[in-house]
């Protein structure tokens, strides 16, 4: 594991200043309070899990190349009107963002089936889905963050209905500007996870991070199933060379960038 994760004061001496105070670890960000209460400081670790947290190690240079692809990715959001968390980011590892509520649901759409989907349903990996599917999961790991249905919301009043169809709607146009942008990079957008969060005013606002943790991304033209896979998959399958596929995400990403 990465000695990175401990205490502020650890980070901080590691990045050469004072942070404030620690108010969440999770899997593979901290977030840090800063002098302004609107704004947190995100710093990314390399730690890396998978299967709910059964599985853990360190991608070296991971938290650098996840800040950068994110980091780029919600200027690209930005460019196209839609709102990000977004503020800036101060050093290779860390992102500033506006301070937001969570909204406990992982928004999954899927472009190509894979992963649980077809665990779940039979549906032969690769196969292309047209209208995209848009999935709600509960962010509750000691639940197993369970796919819910639009009732489940309800009942279990995670969201109103209005906000179910807002996150439903900019999931959607997230999907359109990524897989376009995607494409242009030689990169196939197979499925991804969105989280969303309520900014002081009640603004929903795209929060967390998009990355090849969070991204199924596959090479276009690579006929090899094994050989196209870039993202958390090299991890997930022991595929190996988990950070030279994150690398090439961000390469072609700079490459690509029209901003
Ligand atoms: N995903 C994620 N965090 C999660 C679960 C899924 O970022 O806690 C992403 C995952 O990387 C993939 C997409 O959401 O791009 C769909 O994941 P899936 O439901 O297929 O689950 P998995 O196969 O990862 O268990």
């Amino acid at each position: 594991m990465s000695g990175e994760s401990g205490s502020s004061e650890q980070i901080g001496k590691l990045l050469g200043q004072n942070l404030g105070q620690k108010l969440y670890e999770g899997k593979a960000k901290i977030l840090y309070a800063t002098d302004n209460p609107d704004v947190l400081l995100t710093y990314f670790k390399d730690d890396a899990t998978a299967f709910n947290g059964q599985k853990k190690d360190s991608i070296r240079g991971k938290g650098e190349i996840n800040n950068a692809i994110s980091a780029h990715l919600f200027k690209l959001m930005e460019s196209k009107d839609i709102p990000t968390h977004f503020v800036e980011m101060p050093s290779s590892t860390q992102m500033l963002v506006k301070a937001v509520t969570i909204v406990p649901l992982e928004v999954v759409v899927r472009n190509i089936a894979a992963g649980s989907l077809c665990k779940q349903t039979g549906l032969e990996l690769g196969t292309a889905i047209e209208p995209s599917l848009v999935e709600f999961y509960y962010k509750d790991d000691a639940l197993g963050d369970p796919l819910l249905t639009i009732d489940r919301i309800r009942l279990m009043n995670i969201a109103s209905d209005d906000d179910v169809n807002t996150l439903r709607t900019m999931a959607l146009q997230i999907n359109d500007v990524l897989k376009e942008f995607f494409n242009q990079c030689g990169i196939t957008l197979v499925d991804f996870k969105l989280e969303f969060g309520r900014d002081r005013s009640g603004t929903i606002l795209l929060a967390d991070e998009i990355s090849p943790d969070t991204c199924r991304l596959w090479i276009q033209g690579e006929p090899d199933p094994k050989k196209r896979v870039l993202d958390k998959d090299r991890f997930r399958q022991d595929m190996g060379n988990v950070e030279e596929g994150y690398q090439q995400v961000l390469e072609r990403v700079l490459k690509n960038s029209p901003l």
